[in-house]
């Protein structure tokens, strides 16, 4: 083991904490100097590279991190490029005796860490690399035939009989001679956008860092846990607990998550440890297959006829559908970063039931809008709304039934009309009101949607009663949050 006076160099990823990070605490433990790195990687990714609202988080974030890395002495260097190439670069520049990371389960993670250990090793630097944010790593477990499970409820049963969930490691306590750090600044990164900066609000609904992830599971704990059965179904009331980014970028770990709401038992507890796995599933399918971001999972949705349509996918992605509850999301996402899993489902499905419009062009608008865009979750559940996942919807959801899309004119005419009645009623349970067309407009959406015969035949979409960010040009966005559209997209 590298019991010698080089230092570790401790490379941070999705783990950006100090709490139970079992590769920093594996490196406190020997008498040497630690220094950490961060790389920002957008070549190896390919079409994966960080999105637009991710950077976002990411800023604030390592800013975060750099700060209470600091208070231990640790100096957090930052570096752009090939992580392949920059890490055995780095770790040779300072002499390192070891290199600790926490693993990543992305495709590309997979195969570059492979690469890294062997050529990390082969100029005698030890390699380690630990499990940190997963309940259970992707291969881990298996049907009894031993193969990847497929399906979603046997998987469960398995890993609540069959795994233990470690405790949570307490934060190591290190008190070092402060390292110099030299590497880029942060600031010369340009993760935060200015040329318009549409992330201004996200600040009003976030807080990146380890102290802002804690913060936000004890304020879900004590305010809505209870609840969380009935409320996570109401996108109008705050009943989830919005730590989804937070774990994307392991400012908190899933076995932090886990034990403290483990400690609740209930109801409550019961349902939202059963979401917490569907997290660990999408890593195990993303794993068993890894091309699920970019293929259909049943292969028979290869030939799938999707539609090309840049104008109606542009007016999804603005929020200018004429759709109340679907441009009342998009918007929010636009303007925060997330939406509510039930609204995900809903808009998502307009996309590709009712616009018939593939679920690989939702998938990259998602992953450039999201703080939380996370390859293996996003993927599995676009392609679940799609029904070509692995584990499938059939769309049966009373707010989206009616979105279904069928191949005849009649039918698709028959349910835009049934469509936007479930809306509004479903409008009278949604009270998240600041992404809603102002109330006094809702009569005039209303009586356009009851009083006209054949919607097939509509031309004029109640556009007048919704808020405008359709009249944001794509040229006024800057580029900013733009992810690698496929060929066909051209906006
Ligand atoms: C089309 C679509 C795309 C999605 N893309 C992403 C994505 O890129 N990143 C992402 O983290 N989630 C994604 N989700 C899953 C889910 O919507 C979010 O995890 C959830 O809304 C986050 O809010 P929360 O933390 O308040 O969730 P809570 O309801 O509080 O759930 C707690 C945690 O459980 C996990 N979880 C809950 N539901 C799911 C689910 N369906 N799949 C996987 N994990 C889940 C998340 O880690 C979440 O933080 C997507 C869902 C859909 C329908």
């Amino acid at each position: 083991m590298a019991n010698t006076p080089d230092p570790t160099l401790i490379w941070f990823r999705q783990d950006l904490r100090v709490e139970d990070n079992p590769a920093l605490i594996a490196a406190s433990s020997f008498e040497v100097p630690i220094l950490a790195i961060y790389v920002l990687d957008n070549e190896t990714p390919a079409p994966w590279a960080i999105g637009g609202a991710a950077r976002w988080w990411l800023h604030h974030s390592l800013k975060s991190l750099a700060a209470t890395l600091k208070t231990y002495g640790i100096a957090l260097i930052l570096r752009r490029g090939r992580a392949e190439t920059i890490i055995p670069q780095v770790a040779r520049q300072i002499s390192a005796g070891a290199v600790y990371w926490n693993r990543c389960y992305e495709p590309f993670a997979i195969a570059h860490d492979t690469a890294i250990k062997a050529g990390l090793r082969d100029f005698g630097i030890e390699a380690q690399s630990f499990s940190a944010s997963l309940l259970s790593e992707p291969w881990t477990i298996k049907t009894q035939s031993g193969t990847p499970f497929r399906v979603f409820t046997p998987y469960w049963r398995a890993l609540s009989k069959d795994v233990r969930i470690p405790r949570p490691l307490k934060a190591p306590s290190i008190n070092q001679k402060p390292q110099p750090a030299a590497g880029d600044r942060l600031e010369d990164w340009n993760l935060l956008p200015t040329h318009p900066n549409w992330a201004e609000r996200f600040s009003d609904n976030w807080t990146p860092g380890e102290a802002g992830a804690q913060n936000q599971l004890k304020l879900y704990i004590e305010d809505a846990l209870v609840d969380y059965p009935e409320t996570r179904n109401l996108p109008g009331v705050n009943g989830v607990s919005r730590l989804s980014p937070y774990l994307h970028w392991g400012e908190i770990s899933i076995r932090q998550v886990w034990n403290a709401i483990a400690l609740h038992a209930g109801a409550g507890a019961d349902a939202y440890l059963r979401e917490l796995a569907w997290r660990d599933f999408a890593h195990h399918l993303l794993w068993q297959f890894p091309e699920l971001p970019q293929k259909p999972f049943a292969e028979r949705f290869s030939a799938f006829p999707w539609r090309t349509d840049a104008k109606a996918l542009r007016a999804w992605q603005q929020g200018r559908t004429g759709y109340p509850i679907v441009d009342a999301e998009m918007k929010q996402l636009w303007a925060t970063g997330w939406m509510h899993n039930r609204v995900r489902m809903v808009v998502a499905s307009f996309l590709v039931k009712h616009l018939l419009i593939s679920w690989r062009a939702g998938e990259d608008w998602f992953w450039d809008c999201l703080v939380d865009a996370d390859l293996a979750n996003n993927a599995m559940n676009w392609q679940w709304v799609a029904g070509s996942g692995a584990a499938r919807r059939l769309i049966t959801e009373s707010s989206i039934r009616c979105c279904k899309a069928k191949n005849s004119t009649k039918t698709v005419a028959m349910s835009d009309y049934g469509c936007l009645r479930s809306q509004l009623c479903l409008i009278h349970g949604f009270t998240n009101l600041g992404w809603l067309p102002p109330i006094f407009c809702l009569g005039q959406i209303f009586a356009w949607a009851t009083t006209t015969p054949n919607p097939s035949s509509i031309t004029r979409r109640p556009d007048h009663a919704l808020n405008p960010p359709w009249k944001i040009s794509y040229a006024d966005t800057g580029g900013t949050k733009l992810s690698p559209f496929p060929a066909w997209y051209s906006p």
